[in-house]
């Protein structure tokens, strides 16, 4: 029912169905899985995922002309246009003081630092320096830049060499997922300090923590007898923990949701997935089921291209048994509207495009069909890092090779968050200065209106961006940066790693922790964080053995 609803809307909405199927066929023509026995699944599903996702409805209205950028120049200076790109670049090359002053503080503190890609771009040029010092004197470094995933990795690395406490510079969901994975690493002793003792929030994670999406959830588990629901990572503790008591569940990413529902689907007859709090992204996998089913796959072609174990009839079968919570999204990529959209078509035709999979609306559309031709990537930010520097360091050896002596300049839209900048401008910054490229140089783009440069104040954190207020907010021109990631700045990092050095015991600390909301606590019987960290540890089974975990499959089999 669900798949002909979200069908029905797309033949009458702003994009039809049969150019989702032009493209599901182009897009799965395109990828040769011949040597997909000698690829995994996962690696194939997730190419296929990040190709194909397009949202169903445009969010906003916006009225642009030009857009702001950074030009990282051959020699790696930088040169901003705009006052939104000025403010950018203007701390991409961080006071030197404030770099030794937070140096000095990490060090006594003896303190790791994992900070989201989306954070403060002072602090994260801060922390690019001081991270790149490390690694010239050490060969290591207890400071990484990541997206949500990664960010636990690196913090039990981190622990591994011996750092004593860890910085989580993001949301409150994100140092609570840090603190979970340290914990299941053997590290729980160590203690992961947020930048501000304030509550930080995330509109996505918030939209999954209230009755409606709960009753939801319950539904679908009265409903059906084998109900399992797909959670995006970027939810709550308490939010995975509370779930996985109504119905079993387990986390996906955006690189690995489809594969995770294929799979799950192979292995479980009759399942019922539950997909949530994104209504973008689980809309749009609707949506491409259906795509692929009416551009006329057959069973051999969709059991090469898709998932060796699924054909036509099945993948109808996965396709009707998903159901999207129909209220959650992310209020920063929510907002790249139509006008951006407009504005791209029309004066950036020969930029490469890059979105996010959270990215609603035509500018994901853009970014999709430019990655037919490689000029463009949609994706999770490691995706989009990833196309921008690979485009670069191509650039760099066809000059290399065949010389013209004239500049190049590749030109790049940044469809996420702005924070992304820092890292990107690093990468091609190295890139640059390793092969000594003397005409080679690449603009940075962010879709917002050049004049989104307002400061945040923390006391109007609940302004909603992209109206009023906020740094790359602006009612002509969108959003481009989270309110909430913003909430870390450079001089609470600071005070933080002083307060461990002068007290690791100040009672103030304790206002730092990640949120303890299910400490002691048990939910029908069940440790109450056992059972949020079950569905993580669920997702990385998956990841590392391409099958699900036994006792999920047991849960939804043979219901005691
Ligand atoms: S960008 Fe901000 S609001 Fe959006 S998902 Fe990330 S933390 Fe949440």
């Amino acid at each position: 029912m669900f798949a002909a609803r979200t069908l029905q809307r797309f033949q009458t909405g702003s994009r039809n169905v049969s150019t989702i199927q032009k493209k599901a066929t182009k897009i799965f023509a395109s990828i040769s899985l011949t040597e997909s026995k000698s690829r995994s699944d996962i690696n194939a599903m997730t190419n296929l995922t990040s190709r194909l996702f397009s949202a169903p409805a445009a969010a906003y209205n916006q009225t642009v002309d030009t857009f702001p950028s950074i030009v990282i120049g051959s020699d790696g200076n930088l040169s901003a246009q705009g006052p939104f790109a000025e403010s950018q670049a203007q701390f991409l090359k961080p006071d030197m003081e404030s770099v030794k002053t937070l140096s000095h503080s990490l060090k006594g503190a003896n303190m790791g630092v994992v900070a989201h890609y989306y954070m403060d771009v002072e602090l994260q040029g801060v922390l690019t320096t001081i991270q790149k010092q490390q690694l010239e004197e050490t060969g290591t470094s207890r400071i990484a830049i990541a997206d949500s995933l990664a960010m636990g990795d690196f913090a039990v690395k981190m622990c591994e060499d011996g750092a004593t406490s860890i910085a989580c510079l993001g949301v409150d969901f994100m140092s609570e997922s840090v603190a979970t994975i340290m914990t299941r690493n053997g590290f729980g002793h160590i203690p992961v300090y947020r930048a501000t003792s304030k509550h930080i929030g995330c509109s996505l994670a918030e939209s999954a923590e209230n009755d409606s999406y709960r009753a939801w959830l319950q539904k679908g588990n009265t409903e059906n007898d084998s109900a399992l629901h797909v959670v995006y990572i970027n939810t709550s503790l308490e939010t995975k923990a509370v779930s996985n008591s109504i119905v079993p569940t387990i986390t996906c990413t955006s690189s690995n949701v489809m594969a995770t529902m294929l799979q799950a689907s192979v292995e479980i007859p009759n399942v019922k997935i539950l997909y949530g709090p994104d209504t973008y992204m689980g809309e749009n996998l609707v949506t491409m089921f259906t795509a692929v089913l009416d551009a006329g796959w057959d069973d051999e072609k969709i059991a090469k291209d898709m998932h060796p174990e699924h054909n036509r009839e099945s993948i109808t079968k996965l396709r009707d048994s998903i159901d999207v919570y129909p209220n959650g999204n992310c209020v920063v990529h929510h907002m790249f509207g139509n006008e951006v959209v407009n504005t791209v078509r029309e004066n950036y035709d020969d930029a490469y495009v890059t979105a996010h999979l959270e990215v609603p609306g035509e500018m994901f559309e853009i970014a999709m069909d430019k990655s037919l031709d490689d000029k463009g990537v949609v994706g999770s930010t490691s995706d989009i890092l990833k196309f921008i520097s690979r485009k670069v360091a191509l650039a760099v050896e066809e000059e290399s090779e065949n010389s013209t002596g004239s500049k190049r300049r590749l030109k790049f839209i940044l469809g996420t968050e702005a924070g992304m900048v820092t890292s990107i401008v690093k990468s091609v910054q190295d890139i640059l200065e390793a092969s000594k490229s003397s005409s080679v140089e690449a603009e940075i783009v962010f879709p917002v209106s050049s004049e989104a440069v307002t400061g945040v104040d923390d006391d109007d954190i609940s302004v909603v961006p992209g109206v009023s207020g906020g740094e790359g907010c602006s009612t002509a021109g969108g959003c481009a940066t989270c309110p909430f990631m913003k909430m870390n700045d450079l001089d609470a990092l600071g005070d933080v790693a002083d307060m461990v050095i002068q007290d690791p015991d100040d009672i103030k600390l304790k206002a730092h922790l990640p949120p303890q909301r299910l400490t002691g606590k048990k939910i029908n019987g069940e440790d109450a964080i056992d059972l949020g960290s079950e569905p993580i540890l669920y997702m990385r089974h998956f990841m590392q053995n391409k099958t699900m975990p036994e006792k999920l499959v047991q849960k939804l089999t043979s219901p005691s």
